[in-house]
């Protein structure tokens, strides 16, 4: 297996800077999850890294050697496509044979390794079939199976699960979770979907406008992201925008917001880490904002709630009684270290 390093690598097409000195460490045997808005550039960079596209600057490593210049096929890369892009006309078997025959071993050593990669994603008695006498979600595992049974340092997924609906996304988040853990391979994969990256990343790079915005472990980059686009990006966010001082952002109407940063112009709160209507601790933050709308949806339920014009969200309990008509006005609190500082 091999850690990816990409070094200030840009790539241009035309006028467009789809990704723009993006620097990052793509730890051996990690799962990476790459970020961000329609456009951003996560397929560019996806596609840099597997070497279908060449940088215009910048450096490459793949286990410590330079690849920047090798193309696509000495790379030791699996790819899965969003698509999945298997041969119609072959069955399972062949299809994950392909690149074992390309790479000339014969055919009992082929047998053995289609065998070994059925059996990983538990597809054993499918080898006969052809991709279309299978489900969406049985494509998809011989997509991923093709990708490694040639033994590949690196595996890259662009949107892999996108094609499938929600149960079948969710079973297959597990089970892509439980190969890439058995083979211990280092995986970056592309998604737009921010649960689908805080469920399977080990580390999470989010893109915009192809710079990397922000990077690190999915619980610290949902509960103290240090960037507006990355708090508002990944969950829902209540943004404060008042004057800094130090630990403490002072609001229009002199409301002070406590926190444990510096001199920041923005605070994000989360809407659960809103309590609302309660006594609230000694040291908490407090606003009082009016009652909009109530979204109930089962386990919780949404308040969407006005502060001096601005919308606030917070999340109750489905179960917990509200008596309040929409217009009342709700004393809400947090704690100071779940109102997150951000630089910008
Ligand atoms: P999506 O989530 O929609 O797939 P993305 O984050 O993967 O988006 P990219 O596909 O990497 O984004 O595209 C980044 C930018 O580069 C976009 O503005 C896109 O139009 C442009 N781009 C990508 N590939 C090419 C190409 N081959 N020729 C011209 N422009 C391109």
């Amino acid at each position: 297996m091999a850690e990816v390093r990409v070094s200030g690598v840009s790539k241009r097409f035309g006028g467009v800077t789809a990704v723009d000195a993006v620097t990052l460490t793509f730890a051996d045997g990690g799962f990476f999850g790459l970020l961000g808005p329609s456009g951003s550039g996560k397929t560019t960079l996806l596609r840099l890294i597997a070497g279908f596209e060449f940088p215009d600057a910048g450096a490459l490593d793949i286990g410590g050697a330079p690849v920047a210049r090798i193309p696509v096929e000495r790379r030791r890369i699996g790819m899965v496509f969003q698509n999945y892009a298997l041969f119609p006309n072959m069955s399972v078997a062949e299809n994950i044979g392909f690149g074992l025959r390309v790479a000339g071993l014969g055919p009992a050593e082929r047998r053995q390794k289609i065998a070994a990669a059925l059996a990983l994603v538990r597809l054993e008695d499918f080898g006969a079939r052809r991709p279309h006498q299978l489900s969406g979600g049985q494509r998809q595992r011989v997509a991923l199976a093709r990708a490694i049974v040639t033994g590949p340092k690196v595996l890259l997924l662009d949107e892999p699960l996108s094609a499938l609906d929600k149960s079948l996304r969710e079973e297959m988040q597990v089970e892509l979770k439980r190969i890439q853990r058995e083979i211990g391979i280092t995986t970056i994969f592309v998604t737009h979907d921010q649960e689908e990256a805080l469920t399977l990343s080990d580390r999470i790079g989010i893109l915009r406008d192809g710079k990397l915005v922000e990077e690190g472990p999915p619980e610290t980059l949902y509960t103290r992201p240090s960037s507006r686009f990355a708090a508002e990006f990944l969950g829902a966010a209540n943004i404060f925008e008042g004057q800094a001082g130090d630990g403490a952002l002072t609001l229009k109407d002199g409301t002070v917001l406590r926190h444990d940063g510096g001199a920041v112009p923005l605070v994000a709160v989360r809407p659960e880490n809103i309590v609302v209507g309660e006594a609230p601790p000694e040291g908490w933050n407090i606003v009082r904002a009016h009652l909009t709308g109530r979204l109930f949806s089962g386990a919780t339920a949404a308040l969407r709630l006005d502060f001096q014009g601005r919308e606030i969200r917070a999340t109750i309990a489905g179960a917990q009684p509200l008596a309040h008509a929409p217009g009342a006005a709700l004393t809400l609190a947090f704690a100071p270290e779940h109102t997150v500082p951000l630089a910008e």
